[in-house]
């Protein structure tokens, strides 16, 4: 089997990475044991990075852009899977290290493969994609800890109106949590209130220079802005509180004090859903299908042709997406 099809290829241009459509066939592709036909695959924050070449997501090129995908197994050397079997992949390096899903097909290694979960259609799948699971990782993380209970206190979710902020608030919501939500679009309030959010401040407080005790308020939070945002809600944070810090939409930069962890016992808990072992992965997912309203899934989610990735891409780091966009790949 040998068809040809177009590939969003990220590529050195002037000197820079840069996102291209390319012809490929399926004989260009690596020789990993499982060749499946691509669905849908998603806009990350990640791959709005690695297109513009804004940040150096791709660390070979060429480089089959998207980190996330949904499809069909045609052929498979593995037994565990079958052609016709639905799937679904997030992360494991694709767009970074391994070819990834801007493209109709791709061949992956066995295990970096999960069952599509029978909750989701592969197009709600992709909805959810990379940012929707890392927030149920994220959900996971702060219960474990057990610093939030439902009905008690105040959740902060940062960068509430992006991907990993829309679906954290859905799921934290599902389950009793009070959720604050910080946004710099104040036109997304109704939105973020539909989504769950009861309480909202203005993500510019939280970019101030604060001191490094503020008043208590948060009893845990999830962040994908990083930066001052981050120092700021971990000085804001409850004795013995938790923030989940997942994303760096704001800046990579940490330039806080120990005092909330060493005089209020506030922990930062790290997440990184790329290698995230098999077991996190299932038990995420079965948080989705259990928690994730699919009537809010749907009003966050726009579905847009792959040929619109180029300006998707620009949008997205000028923070301009709100919600989750699910690429077409056909
Ligand atoms: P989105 O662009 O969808 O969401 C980011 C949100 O952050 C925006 O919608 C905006 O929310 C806010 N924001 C954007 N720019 C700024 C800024 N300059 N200052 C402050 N706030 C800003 O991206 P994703 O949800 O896909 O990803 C969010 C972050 O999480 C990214 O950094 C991404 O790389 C990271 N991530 C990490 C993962 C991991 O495994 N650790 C997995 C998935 C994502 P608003 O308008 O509401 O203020």
């Amino acid at each position: 089997m040998d068809r040809s099809f177009t590939a969003m290829v990220i590529d050195t241009v002037d000197g820079k990475p840069k996102g291209l459509f390319k012809d490929l066939s399926i004989g260009d592709l690596p020789d990993y044991d499982v060749l499946v036909e691509i669905a849908y695959s998603a806009l990350n924050y990640k791959d709005g990075l690695a297109i513009t070449g804004k940040g150096r997501i791709a660390r070979r090129m060429p480089m089959i852009g998207g980190i996330d995908l949904a499809g069909t197994v045609l052929e498979s050397r593995s037994p565990k899977w079958q052609p016709g079997d639905k799937v679904i992949l997030n992360g494991w390096g694709l767009s970074e290290t391994e070819w990834g899903a801007y493209a109709r097909y791709q061949r992956v290694k066995a295990e970096w493969l999960i069952p599509l979960p029978e909750a989701f259609s592969m197009q709600e799948a992709m909805a959810i994609g990379t940012a929707g699971y890392t927030s149920a990782l994220c959900v996971d993380a702060l219960e474990k800890w057990g610093s939030i209970k439902p009905g008690e206190g105040e959740v902060l979710v940062t960068g509430a109106a992006g991907g990993v902020g829309s679906v954290a608030i859905a799921l934290l919501c599902a389950q009793g949590y009070n959720v604050t939500a910080s946004t710099g679009r104040p036109q997304t309030h109704e939105y973020l209130a539909m989504l769950g959010a009861t309480g909202f401040i203005d993500r510019a407080t939280l970019q101030e220079k604060g001191p490094p005790l503020q008043k208590e308020r948060w009893t845990g939070g999830i962040d994908s802005v990083g930066s001052d945002t981050l120092v700021n809600a971990l000085a804001q944070t409850v004795r013995g509180g938790a923030i989940v810090a997942c994303g760096l939409a704001g800046g990579a930069d940490l330039n806080g004090t120990v005092m909330p962890h060493i005089l209020r016992s506030v922990t930062l808990i790290g997440m990184d859903s790329v290698v995230a072992p098999l077991e996190q992965r299932l038990a995420a997912w079965k948080r989705l299908a259990r928690d994730l309203d699919k009537e809010k899934l749907n009003k966050m989610t726009t579905v847009e042709p792959m040929s619109k990735l180029p300006q998707l891409a620009e949008d997205i780091i000028a923070g301009k997406i709100r919600g989750r966009v699910v690429i077409d790949v056909a």
